[in-house]
């Protein structure tokens, strides 16, 4: 019998997600049966689409439902197995995250390689941000060498994948992110000019950064970003809209840019996507990546939290920009 905690949803947050929409709850879990492993995970992915599941509405993923474990992306070792395609160490990543340990099928696990590079890797630079940025920038950015690339939330897991992705594309690359320090960090990457939405005019500081307007936009952000966007896109840029951060906790629905005519004028081309679109890239990815990763031509930070109760805390401060790279909970 094994003892593990779990992070529950206990109610909807309303507006900015409080502490107390999340509860800590211990279960005792089974002996794998036919099929079925029994995982330690050791590290936790934390996602701003997380917001998004709690929700109570359709969307292209099921909202959480409250008293439930919430699920996140996670890496661990296998303890127990009884599928033999893992053995005892194995290390796994999955989706059953926001739990210390797990008992599931086999089945929706994927074995990780043991390589140099560290297992918490999976859940950002080679895992789904890193996918994420490396599929939307390459697939709907169409990105070419000598173009302008604006980058918003650009010091997250996100965002400074495709600020070096861009640059290995030949781009310029103007970066906007919340303070200082984090420009400083991917000026250091090789972004050319950074811009701190926080200080100023952003309009005004985006378009000194870029005066000859961008060819394409990153968009994590939405809002006041996206509408800056539009006002400095040249004719036929591309926005990829990866997110929109700035307005996942609104209680209302946000009227949207003013601009909006510029996709017309501009024949610009706007295009969503969720990262599971990108599915037929995955190896292109996993291998270019890695070339890039092995050779030090892509670098990655993390922002840890440790243990599970402090997963919550490290959710929540997804929203204040408390992370630079990706946001990790690393348990016990
Ligand atoms: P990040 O690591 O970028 O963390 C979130 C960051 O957003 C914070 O660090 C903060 O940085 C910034 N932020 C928070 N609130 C605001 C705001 N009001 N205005 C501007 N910036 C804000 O997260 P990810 O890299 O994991 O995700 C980035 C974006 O990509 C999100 O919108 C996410 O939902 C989206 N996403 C989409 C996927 C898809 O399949 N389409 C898959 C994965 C992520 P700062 O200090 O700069 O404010």
């Amino acid at each position: 019998m094994t003892k593990a905690r779990e992070i529950r949803l206990k109610s909807r947050p309303v507006g900015m997600p409080k502490a107390e929409n999340f509860e800590v709850a211990e279960v005792t879990l089974k002996d794998p049966g036919p099929g079925e492993v029994l995982v330690r995970n050791s590290w936790m992915s934390v996602d701003p689409y997380m917001r998004g599941r709690m929700y109570d509405r359709p969307s292209y993923v099921p909202p959480f439902q409250l008293g439930e474990v919430l699920q996140g992306g996670a890496v661990g070792t296998v303890v127990k197995s009884n599928d033999e395609r893992f053995k005892e160490g194995d290390l796994v990543e999955s989706m059953l995250g926001w739990r210390e340990a797990f008992v599931a099928s086999g089945a929706p696990l994927t074995k990780l390689p043991s390589t140099a590079v560290p297992p918490q890797a999976y859940l950002g630079v080679l895992g789904m941000p890193g996918m994420t940025a490396y599929g939307g920038f390459n697939r709907y950015g169409q990105p070419k060498e000598g173009e302008t690339v604006f980058v918003s939330g650009a010091a997250g897991a996100v965002g400074s994948i495709v600020c070096q992705v861009a640059k290995l594309r030949g781009c310029t690359v103007v970066a906007s992110a919340g303070s200082d320090e984090k420009l400083a960090w991917l000026k250091s990457l090789g972004v050319d000019a950074g811009v701190n939405y926080k200080k100023g005019d952003l309009l005004e500081n985006v378009r000194a950064a870029a005066p000859k307007g961008i060819d394409i936009y990153f968009d994590n952000v939405g809002g006041d970003h996206l509408e800056v966007a539009l006002e400095v896109a040249r004719p036929f840029a591309r926005f990829v809209e990866c997110g929109m951060i700035s307005i996942y906790n609104e209680t209302e629905p946000k009227p949207g840019p003013r601009n909006m005519s510029y996709i017309v004028g501009k024949r610009i081309n706007m295009k969503g996507f969720i990262v599971i679109d990108l599915i037929d890239m995955r190896e292109q990815f996993i291998s270019e990546m890695s070339g890039w990763v092995k050779d030090g031509k892509i670098k990655w930070e993390e922002t840890v939290e440790n243990g599970i109760a402090n997963a919550p805390k490290a959710f929540l401060n997804l929203f204040t920009g408390a992370n630079t790279g990706k946001m990790l909970v690393k348990l016990d």
